[in-house]
């Protein structure tokens, strides 16, 4: 088992990729954090995934924009795990509008959400790395880290920042044996990409077949979707990898979408 024991904290885990990956890492041996906005759902997946071994899960009531709630997060793990090994800050969610349409209040909670939370959380876990010269933060980008799209300005400036503070990361932890980096993959289909579809269509003018014939999956060598365990099977790379070589990096899984 490549994680056998490793106390991994991920952010959004209740639903979606954060889920998967959480899924991915109990395969594995691993103990979970399953932070997510409210305890009840995270707690459900927690019992979920504790029931199917041979890891284990606790459910951990986290909003990632607030220090106090992540703080109060991170001590009840290490205070039930001792340390934490891996985290993944996975909370995300999706708002469309063009520029000059785009809300300030939601522009600022997108923002908070991916770039406050990436930066609490690591702030949170890091002393407990330190302390044990080892650990693995993972990000989760996107395509969106590396390209644009009309409608997701807000989301798109806050993937791309997430590349920088990893790499800012990967420089100030290497002496401490902590490696960061951030797995960019294209359209899956969860509760976000869901909620996006009939948004964007209205928005654009097209029929939702459109949207995911067109504006989704256009772009890749096969017309289609990445799946949860496609972004799983990196988010385990990255948090097994067994040497620091594996640093500063973004790694694209999207069938092609993006090439680099
Ligand atoms: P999802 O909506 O299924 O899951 C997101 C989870 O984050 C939910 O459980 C939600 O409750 C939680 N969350 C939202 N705000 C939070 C907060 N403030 N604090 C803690 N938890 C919070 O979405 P998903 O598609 O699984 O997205 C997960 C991540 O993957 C996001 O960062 C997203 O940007 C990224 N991503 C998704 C896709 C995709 O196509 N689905 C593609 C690339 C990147």
């Amino acid at each position: 088992m490549k994680l056998k024991d490793k106390v991994c904290l991920v952010t959004g885990a209740a639903s979606g990729i954060g889920e998967g990956i959480a899924r991915r890492y109990i395969e594995e041996g691993a103990r979970v954090a399953i932070a997510d906005l409210k305890l009840e759902p995270a707690k459900e997946t927690a019992e979920q995934l504790s029931a199917m071994g041979p890891g284990t899960a606790m459910g951990v009531a986290m909003d990632v924009s607030d220090e106090a709630a992540v703080n109060r997060g991170v001590a009840d793990i290490v205070k039930a795990w001792g340390g934490i090994d891996v985290l993944v800050s996975n909370a995300g969610i999706q708002i469309v509008h063009r520029i000059e349409d785009f809300p300030f209040a939601e522009w600022k909670k997108l923002l908070a959400i991916h770039l406050d939370g990436a930066f609490l959380t690591t702030k949170a876990c890091l002393p407990h790395m330190y302390a044990k010269q080892a650990g693995s933060i993972i990000f989760m980008g996107s395509v969106h880290a590396k390209e644009a799209s009309p409608l997701k300005s807000a989301y798109v400036t806050a993937k791309h920042g997430l590349l920088g503070f990893a790499r800012v990361l990967s420089k100030e932890g290497a002496e401490h044996g902590v490696r960061a980096n951030v797995i960019c993959p294209g359209f899956v289909k969860t509760p976000l990409v869901d909620k996006q579809i009939p948004e964007q269509a209205k928005a654009l003018g097209i029929s939702e077949k459109a949207v995911v014939e067109q504006v989704m999956l256009s772009g890749t060598v096969d017309k289609e979707f990445t799946t949860i365990e496609d972004v799983a099977e990196i988010a385990l790379l990255f948090a097994s990898f067994p040497s620091n070589a594996l640093t500063g990096q973004s790694l694209v899984v999207s069938h092609g979408w993006y090439m680099n």
